[in-house]
């Protein structure tokens, strides 16, 4: 353990060597995509757009050939079409879409290998079946190759670029951590690859108030660190809990903002707090990441060799800039699985056109809707961030048994949790693990009612809500 401890302690330089070097050996081609990542950035717009055209077509073309689903809509390209107007032809790929159709989306060389949602990913660096809670209260499962994974290790290391803290720089992660709650040891390669970013992680499951005394404790302990990875909600709760507590506060330059939306709220709260520069970082366990802000905070710019965004109307016609609308995702690096016009749950709104001033030919969205859900309280009154819910029924206990749920509190110990149900054959099990898992956040003595329900009920003002919380509201 000192050994790989000691890995942090290299310079920069060498432990970025050794990651890509270790990347290598597990297989990953990281190296390369993320210098092909990186060209895309110096392009000119239309360079970008010519880059993208290459890709789109490429994709379009191996789901319509390499995939049933794909090839039961008869999508011919029509003589002098350009691929973006042929994306228009595809229907959009809702979520139930993805679960009714899982194995003929799949394309046809893998088919003998991926021939249910259940099988097992194999041992190496291959596919991968990625299991997500994703923001709609319906747990799905979609599949990564080995390029596509390749693409999202590119994503995350630009995400950290953007945010002013790239690879190397060391940074603390307050994020959910399952195998910490269990108090299940990271595996040796995650231990190493902790090391070789300098990162030490923090788990945002974990918000009781001797909880976020020693999350204080780690940041403090460590002025030398400027940034911070978070999810938005996890550094929101421990912004309220030094100013009510009015405690010291430990400064970052930069903080990534993930996993939630960062409303102008959270975002003064956290630059207030922390002293620091907020970046808005969009991205989710099915698609990888997406967008992130830059320096110039003139909103979220799409990685264009990772993905096409659409966002379209009720009717699906183009929203213009400045309107809000459902976010598509064209995935372009995943011909195993393909994703065209993925409906990912979230609403996004686009930014005026027009280059911005970090140079960047990226489009970008001005803002990402996505996730508001409340956050939940522990007994002693502190705010828990509800993201081990997602964790626990969308990825952890995912066995494609529940269609949709809703986590509600009640009060400080007592808990609603609605389920359509899918399946009835080892709910009751699934249920009884998440009932424990809860309890592994709120105490033995949280009551959790589970609740089987036909439909999850709407709120008041008509929106579905996954997370609620009736005991405490943000001022
Ligand atoms: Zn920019």
């Amino acid at each position: 353990m000192n050994i790989i401890n000691g890995l942090s302690y290299l310079p920069r330089s060498m432990r970025q060597q050794l990651y890509f070097g270790i990347q290598t050996v597990i297989g990953s081609r990281v190296r390369p995509v993320w210098e092909e990542f990186l060209s895309w950035e110096r392009l000119t717009p239309a360079e970008l757009d010519q880059a993208v055209e290459k890709k789109l077509s490429n994709i379009l073309e191996a789901a319509t050939t390499g995939s049933e689903y794909y090839r039961n809509f008869n999508l011919p390209r029509r003589s002098g079409e350009t691929a973006r107007q042929w994306l228009k032809q595809f229907p959009i790929l809702e979520r139930l879409k993805v679960r009714e159709n899982f194995t003929s989306i799949v394309r046809d060389d893998l088919r003998s290998q991926i021939t249910s949602r259940e099988v097992n990913s194999p041992a190496g660096y291959s596919w991968l079946m990625v299991k997500t809670g994703g923001t709609t209260g319906m747990p799905t499962t979609v599949v990564h190759d080995a390029n596509t994974r390749d693409w999202g290790r590119a994503t995350r290391l630009y995400g950290l670029k953007q945010c002013g803290f790239p690879l190397g720089k060391p940074y603390i992660k307050l994020w959910g951590s399952e195998r910490d709650l269990l108090q299940q040891q990271i595996s040796l390669q995650q231990r190493v690859l902790q090391a070789l970013h300098a990162e030490i992680p923090l788990n945002a499951f974990r918000a009781r108030e001797e909880d976020l005394q020693r999350h204080l404790k780690v940041m403090l302990a460590h002025p030398e660190i400027k940034h911070l990875m978070s999810y938005v909600d996890a550094a929101a709760s421990l912004a309220i809990f030094i100013r009510d507590k009015n405690l010291r506060v430990p400064k970052f330059e930069t903080i990534m903002a993930c996993a939630g939306t960062v409303t102008p709220g959270y975002r003064a709260l956290l630059e207030e707090t922390f002293s620091a520069e907020v970046f808005d970082k969009y991205g989710s366990r099915d698609c990888c990441d997406l967008a992130c802000e830059c320096k110039s905070h003139t909103g979220l710019h799409v990685y264009s060799p990772q993905a096409v965004i659409e966002i379209v109307d009720e009717q699906g016609r183009e929203c213009a800039p400045g309107q809000s609308g459902r976010i598509l995702v064209t995935m372009l690096n995943n011909r195993s699985f393909p994703m065209i016009r993925y409906s990912i749950g979230d609403l996004g709104v686009w930014a005026e056109p027009g280059a911005c001033a970090c140079g960047s030919p990226f489009p970008r969205m001005q803002s990402v809707l996505g996730r508001e859900d409340d956050m939940l309280s522990t007994q002693d009154g502190t705010l828990q961030s509800s993201s081990f819910v997602r964790h626990f029924v969308g990825v952890s206990l995912n066995r494609q048994l529940i269609h949709e749920w809703q986590f509600e509190q009640t009060g400080p110990k007592d808990f609603i949790f609605r389920y359509v149900p899918l399946k009835t054959e080892g709910l009751e099990e699934d249920l009884n693990r998440l009932k424990q898992s809860i309890r592994l956040v709120f105490g033995a003595s949280a009551n959790i009612e589970m609740c089987r329900v036909n439909e999850i009920p709407p709120s008041a003002s008509g929106k579905i809500r996954w997370i609620i919380n009736r005991c405490h509201k943000l001022q």
